[in-house]
């Protein structure tokens, strides 16, 4: 019993029925004592068709427009849950972000939450009114709607939930999170737990159960969070487990943890691309001279790599970036060749990235030798390595990724027994 956020996402509300099945759920929480707001996703493809009507509108068009229209997504499922939970007996209304108000900033299309003044909303849980609420979405210093970005209802439900002092349940269409992707490997385990800061690995490397933000705000606010399946019947035993691990995965500070593995995970990315620039100077300045224009170029890198120079005069480096960047990285590298001088650049998209992520690395030696030694038995060259406190990445051939990931899976003893 307490205050709850529940999170539903597009898949769970794609459909009159799916938003009854998410009712159900809302009146077990209601009749279980809580007192709760729900934040809701527009229905599963809405907000791409808005966005898509947008692009045909005009390919180049004003954020704010932008802005009130992919916002109306959240608008439909909030409303419609709100009619089917009355329509149930239990007292709910529906809030735009605006209404609320969750402040943003001006960034329209990418905006950032500033503040959220939860009170009226509190006021009214108490008195036993379901608040439901659109995600995505706020409202600009320019006091018009923003939006928080792709996928960003998952970061309006943990910043709703720390607001209110609430904790979070994310109800998607996994139980949770798996100690890898379930699809490539099948002896993949559902993990009771799972540190934030694991999970902030696991999101940021493209898990896509979460939105990265989402688990920051998380981690900085102490919200607890638990990501749960909408597709397990509402009336389940298994929604309330009696030792109170919850049916899901819940996501908490690591001394919560009382079973830790070394390793909780092995994540991959197939979104990679290789760019490598050979016969740079290997003077001060040749780095800051090519890694400057991409990041102005509004282009991320990831892993980088630095040869040895043999001749003292002359190295090679090499750098990692989101597939999507690859072509206009390359344009940027041509256009600052004869400032930089170089020989040539290559490139490549068919790399992956694996990584294995758990916090049981800083205190246990040998995890990265495990990696590249399972890697070697089963004949995969390692072409870039990255490392951070608690993962380890290599860059692979695209065609080793399930080989890679479920080589990996089994010698950290993660498999199913
Ligand atoms: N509907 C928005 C999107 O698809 C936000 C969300 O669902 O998280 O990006
Ligand atoms: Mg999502």
């Amino acid at each position: 019993m307490g205050r709850l956020v529940m999170k539903f996402g597009g898949t769970s509300v794609a459909d009159i029925e799916r938003i009854r099945n998410v009712a159900r759920h809302v009146e077990r929480e209601v009749k279980a004592g809580n007192h709760v707001a729900v934040v809701v996703s527009a229905m599963a493809g809405t907000t791409n068709q808005l966005v898509e009507w947008c692009r045909q509108a005009a390919a180049v068009h004003d954020a704010r427009e932008y802005d009130a229209i992919v916002s109306t997504g959240e608008q439909i499922t909030a409303g419609l849950l709100a009619i089917v939970l009355q329509d149930m007996g239990i007292p709910a209304r529906s809030w735009a972000g605006w209404q609320i108000p969750i402040e943003t900033d001006g960034v329209h299309g990418a905006a950032r939450m500033t503040h959220i003044n939860g009170a009226e909303i509190v006021k009214r849980m108490e008195q036993g009114q379901v608040a439901v609420i659109t995600g995505f979405q706020g409202i600009g210093p320019d006091k018009r709607v923003s939006t928080l970005g792709r996928g960003g209802s998952d970061t309006s439900a943990v910043a709703v939930a720390a607001a209110l002092e609430a904790a979070c349940d994310i109800y998607t269409d996994v139980d949770g999170v798996y100690t890898a992707d379930p699809r490539i490997v099948t002896a993949a385990q559902k993990l009771d737990r799972i540190s934030y800061e694991e999970m902030l690995e696991q999101a940021s490397l493209g898990a896509k159960v979460l939105q990265t933000r989402s688990v920051e705000l998380a981690m900085v606010y102490k919200v607890p969070l638990q990501v749960r399946s909408s597709f397990e019947p509402p009336d389940s035993p298994n929604q309330n487990k009696p030792d109170g691990t919850g049916p899901g995965t819940i996501v908490c500070d690591e001394d919560k943890i009382v079973e830790q593995h070394v390793v909780s995970g092995i994540a991959y990315s197939r979104d990679e691309a290789k760019v490598s620039i050979r016969r740079v100077k290997d003077q001060p300045g040749v780095s800051a001279a090519i890694f400057g224009p991409l990041a102005e170029a509004d282009i991320s890198v990831d892993m980088i790599v630095q040869n040895l120079s043999h001749d003292g005069a002359f190295t090679d480096i090499t750098f990692t970036l989101a597939r999507k960047d690859l072509r206009k990285a390359i344009e940027v590298i041509n256009a600052m060749k004869s400032k930089v001088g170089f020989d040539d650049v290559v490139h490549s998209a068919d790399v992956a990235k694996i990584s294995v992520v758990g916090i049981g690395m800083r205190s246990h030696a040998g995890v990265a030798a495990k990696m590249f030694k399972s890697l070697a038995d089963k004949g995969i060259n390692i072409q870039a390595i990255t490392t951070s406190e608690i993962k380890v990445s290599v860059l692979i051939d695209e065609a080793y990724t399930e080989l890679a990931v479920r080589a990996l899976h089994q010698a950290y003893g993660l498999d199913k027994k």
